[in-house]
């Protein structure tokens, strides 16, 4: 394939994906690049997306924007973990932590001391022990300490952001545009390819003007205006597996301080997600249309609001799954374009960050390339199939029977890379983390230990140890956890002290 060497890349859609792409590329590629974002203001974004994973930090980290200023510019608060309600069974409640769950011994990760303390009935519920968990519920909050001896787990607290992506994307392009990102309002209309190869020469704006580039980037959203309508890159389905295909979503007034986690309380076709941000809280239900109509599911969130309701609800329809190829010719899908698995473990931020990297690792200097392109692919694919099959055992892992959505979750096939997870860790606590996947075997055992999947095993090293040194084990761990977030400030508090921004011009 003989193709030109990449000087000018366009950007199309200025979403969080568009924003992101163009602030990173603007970062690392010198000024021989020409990067332009094409955006249109009647089209507008999506307008949702909130909580994010541990990672957006390293992506701030990379674009050298202090933590403090990024709260400040986003309103954002403090995410320790997220938290499950109704999931398991009705009743049931756990915590997502990031951050560790008490300590290695030997060889082993925690969790297989404390299965043995708790057939024993000697041991508290797993998330006592992660001081994510517990300071989450106590909504106490604080950045790792630098002052504390290393093994401390104040030393390692993992934490992420609830914020305003409208915001954020605000902040980048302003920084993309310092960089010299051009940035041109205008509804692309028509898509201009190559005779031969079908590569993307060029898009034609409404106003007539013609962008041409070496590189395109599509961050269209949902519509996937160059991957899809254009190159017809397919989509791989999963709403067999992930059924909801809805979602209404309405900010509401605070009405206290904010908790340092969000909320995530599973509704009778779907789930619903609270987020506190600085200046409001993010409110949203996640539904299956099959089984909920509009109406009802609009009536359920307002329903449960904890303040006063901002605007009008938004309606989103979505179909869960991804693109079969996530770059195909010279097109790069991002963000939603590139597909959507939703919110539940708020990994779409994240994913986006992901695709960026992998195309800076693999940027095509001097022109498309097939090698490129496939490794992307592969490396893309792999990572939406493990986050799906993780966001698939929550649905799954559970014996609510009280409606026929959770019905024909609990009872639904799934993949069979998921169904063996399941039965490893149902046998003997062991989970094995693939690659570079998104989600450490914490993740995966504290949502399998959370809905009810308690290995009936544990493994053999833990009867090294005498029950007496065993349980001596677990009580430590325990109070060293409690003494330190002893030690945390409320989370307002610490925001109050080192972040907290203006009270937004309404
Ligand atoms: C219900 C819901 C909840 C979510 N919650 C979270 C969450 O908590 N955490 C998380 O990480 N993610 C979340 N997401 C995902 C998150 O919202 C998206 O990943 C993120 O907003 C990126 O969107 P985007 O930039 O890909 O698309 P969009 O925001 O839709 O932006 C598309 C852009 O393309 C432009 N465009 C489209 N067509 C044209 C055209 N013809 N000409 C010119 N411009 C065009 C638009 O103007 C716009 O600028 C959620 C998504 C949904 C649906």
């Amino acid at each position: 394939m003989n193709t030109p060497r990449v000087k000018n890349i366009v950007v199309v859609g200025g979403g969080t994906a568009g924003w992101m792409a163009a602030a990173a590329l603007s970062k690392v590629l010198d000024r021989s690049y020409h990067i332009e974002l094409v955006e249109s203001e009647d089209i507008g974004t999506v307008g949702v997306g909130e909580a994010t994973v541990e990672h957006l930090k390293l992506f701030n980290q990379l674009l050298e924007i202090e933590e403090g200023e990024f709260v400040r510019a986003t309103q954002a608060t403090f995410k320790l973990g997220i938290q499950f309600n109704d999931w398991g069974a009705l009743g049931d409640s756990y915590v997502h932590g990031f951050g560790s769950i008490g300590t290695e011994l030997g060889l082993l990760p925690f969790h297989q001391y404390w299965l043995k303390a708790h057939h024993m009935g000697k041991a508290g519920p797993l998330g006592r022990y992660s001081l994510n968990t517990l300071a989450a519920e106590r909504g106490r909050f604080m950045v790792s300490a630098k002052d504390v001896p290393a093994n401390s787990p104040l030393a390692n607290i993992g934490h992420a952001y609830h914020f305003d992506a409208g915001l954020y994307a605000r902040y980048l392009r302003a920084y993309a545009e310092k960089r010299g990102v051009k940035r041109t309002e205008g509804r692309v209309v028509s898509v201009q390819q190559h005779g031969e190869s079908g590569f993307i020469e060029s898009v034609t704006l409404e106003s007539g003007r013609v962008v041409e580039g070496d590189l395109f980037i599509d961050c269209t959203g949902f519509r996937g205006l160059l991957i899809e309508q254009t190159l017809h890159a397919g989509y791989e389905d999963f709403s067999h597996w992930l059924p909801c295909d809805r979602a209404v979503a309405m900010p509401c007034e605070r009405t206290g301080p904010p908790t340092p986690y969000t909320r995530s309380n599973a509704r009778e076709a779907g789930w619903q997600w609270r987020i506190p941000l600085q200046h409001r809280v993010g409110n949203g239900h996640v539904y299956c249309s099959q089984y909920m109509s509009e109406d009802e599911a609009t009536a359920s969130l307002l329903s449960q609001l904890d303040g006063k309701a901002l605007g009008e609800p938004r309606q989103i329809r979505f179909t869960t799954g991804m693109r079969r190829k996530f770059w195909d010719k010279n097109v790069v899908a991002l963000g939603l374009a590139s597909g959507f698995m939703e919110p539940l473990e708020s990994t779409s931020i994240f994913l986006i960050q992901s695709g960026i990297v992998r195309l800076m690792q693999l940027f095509p200097r001097l022109g498309m390339s097939e090698t490129l392109i496939g490794r992307y692919n592969e490396q893309a694919i792999t990572e939406f199939e493990r986050i799906r099959d993780f966001l698939i055992l929550h649905y799954k892992a559970t014996t609510r029977d009280d409606s026929p959505f959770w019905r024909y979750c609990r009872d639904m096939p799934i993949p069979d890379s998921l169904a063996e997870n399941m039965r490893l860790f149902a046998e003997s606590g062991l989970f094995f983390r693939e690659g570079d996947e998104l989600f450490a075997h914490l993740s995966w055992v504290q949502v399998m230990i959370g809905q009810g999947i308690v290995p009936s095993g544990y493994h053999p090293f833990v009867d090294q140890l005498s029950e007496r040194d065993l349980l001596g084990f677990i009580q430590n761990v325990g109070s060293v956890v409690e003494r330190c977030v002893n030690a945390m400030p409320p989370h307002q508090d610490f925001i109050d002290r080192n972040c907290k921004a203006p009270v937004p011009q309404m």
